[in-house]
């Protein structure tokens, strides 16, 4: 299985990066987390639009959720097959409006099975929001605050996609983990490596990352666009 970076700003598009968007590959099956805002540019680096198998949106906020509209114009035109999105209730208005070109599911706590991939979802803390984990590989943390439930999904885990969305000293986020909640989670999930993402264009992610790394107990990297590596 193979992990790619698609988009990696948070709350909105950097001038280096497109919105959260994560594709994960098997030999056979091609799954989308996330598909934010301007995710469905550099998508088309990596994989052809009409091959993308399944997307599991995290919540319907825009940085998560809106080139889904952009992705369903670049299928409509090779006649690809309804898309398959596993999301939050309150889905966005364009799965709604355009039932033929997706099956949409509502997501629900617990295992579930994409194509070949067995991932389980936990509802974390940011609105209606679910946090992802793919087998023991990869745990991607959504946006949330610290909670029992992302505690539980991230346990050891390989791979922990962690948001850090600000820094501890501007006190405790809510919604959202910031570097140093990132790295104290890698700590005691035991995760092998820290990527930290949604990185907020504002923020100097260096700091972010020296933050995170100081507490993290593994190795910890920056999400960048194109960041693409074995689960
Ligand atoms: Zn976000």
């Amino acid at each position: 299985m193979q992990l790619t970076v698609v988009g990696c700003a948070g709350s909105a598009p950097g001038p280096e990066s497109a919105g959260s968007c994560y594709l994960i590959e098997t030999d056979r099956y091609r799954l989308l987390l996330d598909l934010g805002a301007g995710a469905s540019g550099p998508l088309q680096r990596y994989v052809s639009p009409s091959a993308v198998d399944a997307v599991i949106l995290s919540h319907s906020h825009s940085d998560h959720s809106a080139d889904l509209t952009q992705l369903w114009r670049l299928r409509e035109v090779t006649q690809a097959p309804a898309l398959p999105v596993i999301g939050p209730s309150d889905m966005p208005e364009v799965l709604r409006t355009n039932p033929d070109c997706w099956t949409t599911s509502v997501a629900e706590p617990g295992q579930l099975e994409v194509g070949p991939i067995t991932a389980r979802l936990a509802r974390v803390k940011h609105g209606e929001c679910w946090a992802t984990r793919i087998g023991d590989a990869l745990c991607y943390t959504a946006d949330s605050e610290p909670c029992a439930a992302l505690d539980e999904l991230a346990r050891s885990c390989r791979v922990l996609l962690a948001e850090a969305s600000g820094f501890d000293a501007d006190g405790p986020m809510t919604g959202h983990l910031t570097a140093g909640d990132a790295g104290r989670l890698a700590a005691r999930s035991g995760a092998r490596l820290l990527v930290l993402t949604h990185l907020r264009p504002w923020h100097n992610h260096r700091d972010l990352l020296m933050e995170a790394a100081e507490v993290a107990g593994c190795p910890t990297i920056l999400a960048q666009q194109g960041l693409s590596m074995a689960l």
